[in-house]
């Protein structure tokens, strides 16, 4: 290795290059692989002359020291909100009064989307990134700077010409909804309660104490203006200026001439917003004249010389019939309203979470109340508000029962959380139940023939605790349950046999449901221990250690991952799996490493093997599984019948390579 400063520098030149390409012109130029060689060696240089490491090394993007509180910060300039209307007849009214206060006629308007995310000012001295601040309330906010270090489309360094000494910018940090998709997903596999859309997805990320832990969200930032604006003339100059230097801008922007080109164009962008990958609450319209601008001023909230223009989100009226509550595998309960069924953008819902007591005390919802819903990022319905003009008299505000609904217990609650729990780990039913039900679910266990309504019985009939009872069952015990053919119940025995012949050591750690452990970190950590011996064999206070340093596994799961395994119970779950024999062991992983390299595969239509065991595959061999094909995909892996798919179809328009099948498979076994 080459120990020189200057060779350093070149390092980090190169990779904020590559960076740039990657995050805000989509289009690399090298791949993943490459890039991660060059990181670490940046990494390793950076280790040894820790004298050499400036704000702008790539490596502050993966988070550092957990804060205890966000610092405020007070700003030279307010930043301010936006008016905002739905029709046009406010926005010709919108019009006349800046034709009055101007004296001109015909008005430039500049229109840009108005991303649904929360809004950011970043300060770069001499083009250094410097600091990141909340909106807050307008005049000071909290200091974000080391979470939004981490978004990889920010550069750490401007580039280009005309940078000032200091620069303030305006943005907005969002998430793509697919990207949030994901993390609800894993979320979900936590049981965490799941973000309602990709805006609170963003403004949660963004507002955590622990940066490394932001660093693992796909926090996206745009910007739509800077602060001192000397020399510049229109709105549009500054756009471009934005983009020259590096930073990431709103693509094209369009210029109306006078009001009626505004209405037409605004007319053709609705329907192209709604193609975005990323929610966009509306359009913004701005005067495009800077000299307009200044000339307009503010009200005490907002700029005169803007508007947001909105679209209206779908939403319906509908009755809450019941409030019930459902207990969840760690016991967490979650009240749902059960709702009249209704149409909502296209599907029928007759339930929506409520989260938690304190949702239902904050919006007063009662059992007989009218309400409005919405779907969020047209994700889960939620209750937006009851409509209390129209509330019958005699309801009666909705108490949270004390016991549980399945057990009876008392309910109990942690100081400082919301949740609210059953603690009857052994004895509650809807607990048990839920346990087996994730343990045999499809993204764990995989037990094909085992569904809630047999899950029931097992429970009530055969008194099946524990996932590990599952593997004790016979063919008898299985026939003695109403409504057990013969045939089925082979299929059950089948199933649970395959189960524990197949199992893989991560699917396991999946399925026994650890909070905060999903298959990603699952996999992680099967990777290390090799088996669940180790917990057998090992006490707390080594693995704690042993397990620290371990990559992508953040404080929180640790800490989640060491109270499980601390729990007896749990332990006794885990000598039952070994006398059964449910007892998956990695192997020496020598030959199955990283034949693919890091590089990206998606596949389209149907292969000779499920797309679960594929997925699997490309993961074991260093691969990533992504699913949906855009210019960062290595591979799309199809076969000859899918040329009409729209992956396959769009990935021929990207250029990306199409492998068949056999190629993956030869790919998989290291040669070409
Ligand atoms: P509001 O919060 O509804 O008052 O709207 C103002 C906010 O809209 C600003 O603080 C920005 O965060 C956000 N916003 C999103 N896109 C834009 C844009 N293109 N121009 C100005 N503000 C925007
Ligand atoms: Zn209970």
């Amino acid at each position: 290795m080459k120990h020189d400063q200057k060779y350093y520098q070149k390092l980090k030149a190169t990779l904020q290059e590559w960076n740039h390409e990657y995050y805000v012109l989509d289009a690399p130029s090298v791949s993943d692989r490459e890039y991660d060689r060059v990181y670490q060696e940046l990494v390793a240089l950076e280790t040894a002359h820790p004298e050499w490491i400036e704000s702008d090394s790539p490596s502050r993007r993966v988070g550092g020291e957990v804060l205890q509180g966000f610092e405020k910060v007070k700003r030279k300039h307010r930043m301010y909100s936006l008016d905002n209307t739905y029709d046009e007849t406010d926005l010709r009214e919108f019009d006349q009064r800046i034709q009055k206060v101007t004296e001109m006629e015909d008005l430039e308007y500049v229109v840009e989307p108005k991303v649904d995310g929360l809004s950011i000012e970043v300060q770069y001295n001499m083009g250094l990134f410097h600091l990141a601040a909340t909106r807050g309330d307008g005049q000071s906010g909290e200091n974000v700077t080391a979470n939004v270090a981490t978004i990889r489309s920010l550069p750490l360094k401007l580039q280009g010409k005309n940078i000032p000494d200091q620069l303030t910018l305006r943005g907005e940090v969002y998430l793509h909804r697919d990207d949030l998709a994901l993390i609800n997903e894993e979320r979900q596999a936590q049981s965490l309660e799941l973000f309602k859309n990709p805006r609170n997805a963003a403004a949660g990320s963004l507002r955590l104490l622990d940066s490394k832990l932001t660093a693992s969200r796909p926090l996206r930032v745009v910007f739509y203006a800077f602060v001192e604006t000397e020399g510049y003339q229109t709105h549009q100059q500054c756009l471009k200026q934005i983009k020259a230097w590096g930073l990431p801008s709103h693509g094209e922007v369009q210029v109306a001439q006078n009001i009626s080109s505004l209405i037409s164009i605004i007319e053709h962008k609705q329907k192209d917003l709604r193609q975005l990958p990323f929610d966009v609450d509306g359009l913004v319209i701005k005067v495009n004249e800077l000299s307009l601008q200044k000339q307009l001023g503010y009200t005490s909230k907002y700029p005169r010389w803007a508007i947001a223009y909105k679209f209206e989100t779908e939403n319906a009226v509908t009755y809450v019939e019941d409030i019930v509550l459902q207990v969840g595998r760690t016991g967490v309960v979650t009240p749902v309203a059960v709702l009249t069924p209704v149409e909502l953008a296209g599907t029928t819902v007759s339930r929506a979470s409520l989260h938690n007591q304190d949702e239902i005390a904050k919006k007063d919802i009662r059992i007989g109340d009218q309400v409005v819903i919405e779907k969020a990022g047209e994700i889960i319905p939620q209750i937006l508000r009851v409509i209390t003009d129209l509330r019958k008299k005699n309801l009666s505000v909705f108490s949270f029962p004390k016991a549980c609904p399945s057990c009876g217990e008392p309910l109990s609650q942690t100081p400082g959380e919301v949740a609210v729990r059953c603690t009857n780990y052994y004895g509650c039913r809807a607990q048990i139940q839920e346990r087996l039900r994730y343990f045999c679910s499809r993204k764990a266990m995989n037990i094909e023939h085992i569904g809630p309504s047999l899950i029931e019985q097992l429970v009530c009939e055969l008194g099946v605790r524990s996932p590990a009872d599952l593997f004790l069952l016979k063919e008898e015990d299985l026939l003695s349950l109403p409504r057990m053919a013969e045939k089925s119940a082979s299929n059950v025995l089948g199933s649970i046999e395959s189960a524990k012949q197949n199992a893989q050591l991560f699917s396991l750690i999946t399925a026994i449901g650890i909070p905060f452990v999903g298959e990603t970190a699952a996999r992680i950590v099967a990777k290390k221990i090799h088996s669940l011996e180790y917990f057998l064999k090992h006490d707390v206070v080594f693995w704690k250690k042993d397990l620290e340093e371990l990559h992508g596994v953040g404080e929180k799961m640790m800490t989640s991952l060491i109270a499980y395994f601390s729990d007896p119970r749990h332990l006794t779950m885990i000598e039952n799996f070994k006398s059964v024999g449910l007892w998956p062991v990695v192997e020496n992983l020598s030959n199955t490493q990283d034949t693919l390299g890091g590089k990206s595969f998606c596949v389209t239509g149907t292969l000779s093997l499920p797309r679960d065991q594929i997925k699997n595959q490309i993961l074991d061999h260093g691969g990533k599984w992504v699913s949906t094909v855009s210019k960062k995909l290595d591979y799309l892996v199809c076969n000859q019948e899918s040329s009409s798919s729209s992956k396959f179809i769009k990935a021929e328009k990207l250029g990306i390579e199409i492998i068949s099948e056999q190629m993956l498979q030869s790919m998989i076994g290291g040669s070409s």
